[in-house]
Order: C-alpha cells, then structure tokens, then sequence
C-alpha cells in the first residue's frame, strides 16, 4: 500500500510509519507528497487539503497519515461529535481539513476518496517512542500537569531520553527511533492504554482502512 505521511520533521516520519505498520499488519511504500511545505503547525494544517488533492489527482497514494504535536494545545475531548469543539484542538483541526478536501474532490474519474487518518501527539512524537511500563511518560501525566500549571516534561527533555546527551552523530536519531519502535510496535496496546486519545484517534481510523 503507498501511503504519504505528514508529520512534523523525518524522524517523527520514521516512527509513524512503523506504528502504521503495526496497526495494518501490513508493510506500506511511504510516497512524498509534491507539495513542499516550510515548517509549523499553521502551515501544515493550511496545506492539508492542497497535499491531499494532489496525492489524489496525481494516483500517488491509497492514503494519507498526518499525525501533529499537541505542544501546549487543548488535547482531544473524547464526543461522538465530529468535533469537540475545542478551537486549538490540532486533531480536529486536522481532521476537519481532511473531511473537507475530501469531499471536495471530484469522483467522476472513477477513484474512491483517500484512505486518511489522524494522531496527535502528545505532546510530542517522542513519548510515542518512550511508551514503557515502567515510566510516567503518558497523555494522563501531561493533561494533569498541565492542569496544574506545570509541564510534567519539555520535548526538550524527552528527546534527551529518546537519544541521550547532544551531539547525536549522523544517524543516531533513526537509530534510536528504530531501537525504540521495535519495542513499541510490539506492543501496541500498551501504547493504547497510556495514549488513548492521540494514538487512539490514529489507531481507529487506520483500522476503517480495511473496511
Ligand atoms: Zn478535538
């Protein structure tokens, strides 16, 4: 299957790319959308719908991945609606860009809609590959400190726990995204359990891409 991913830089590529993998129990041929875009969440979520038209115009891809940073944005309210209302809420955010832009698209050609789906990281892909059971890396800790007024962890520091001290060496990043992922695609459900709402959201949509 040939799928694009949107993500926030190549690493964070490499790693949604592996849990994509897990979840479809499929290997997938990643594919570069044409469209080229400078970084920042604004930009991203701005060309959403341009880099899903042309993946789709183009043949490119069955489908599109985008799975953004929370940072400090509101994190997803669980609802049945299709949007929980929150303004900053980059999950719907995204996916309202897609839902758009994807019945925009014009079918008379004869091709189905893009397979898409969307995660969000909270706050940063990095705890997606620090998810272990001995830790307090997880979308509970960071909602209850943040209630609290206080980051319980920077992207800063989870990076540091991701690749150790700075200067990383060339390729030591993919290395240790590689390292982490074998742990993490294995077990999965425990990513699920401590990422429920931004891992969740990516997990169930990619599990309607069968249906
Ligand atoms: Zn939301």
């Amino acid at each position: 299957m040939k799928v694009a991913i949107v993500s926030e830089g190549p690493t964070d590529e490499a790693t949604v790319r592996a849990l994509a993998e897990a979840v479809l129990s499929e290997p997938i041929e990643t594919v570069k959308p044409a469209i080229r875009r400078s970084p920042g969440i604004d930009k991203l979520l701005e060309l959403l719908p341009l880099i899903y038209k042309s993946l789709y115009y183009g043949w490119q891809a069955d489908g599109l991945i985008v799975v953004v940073d929370s940072n400090a944005s509101a994190i997803h309210a669980a609802t049945t609606a299709d949007d929980c209302g929150q303004g900053d809420c980059r999950l719907c955010l995204a996916r309202r860009a897609l839902r758009n832009a994807a019945g925009a698209v014009d079918q008379t050609a004869g091709r189905k809609p893009l397979h898409w789906a969307v995660g969000l990281a909270v706050p940063a892909i990095e705890a997606w590959c620090l998810c272990a059971p001995d830790n307090n890396v997880s979308e509970n800790t960071w909602i209850q400190g943040m209630e609290a007024g206080q980051k319980p962890y920077t992207r800063r520091e989870l990076k540091r726990r991701l690749y150790g001290p700075q200067p990383w060496p060339e390729g030591h990043t993919v290395h240790a995204i590689q390292a982490a992922m074998e742990t993490v695609t294995d077990n999965v459900a425990l990513l699920l359990s401590k990422f429920p709402v931004g891992f969740g959201a990516l997990r169930s949509d990619l599990s309607q891409w069968g249906a």
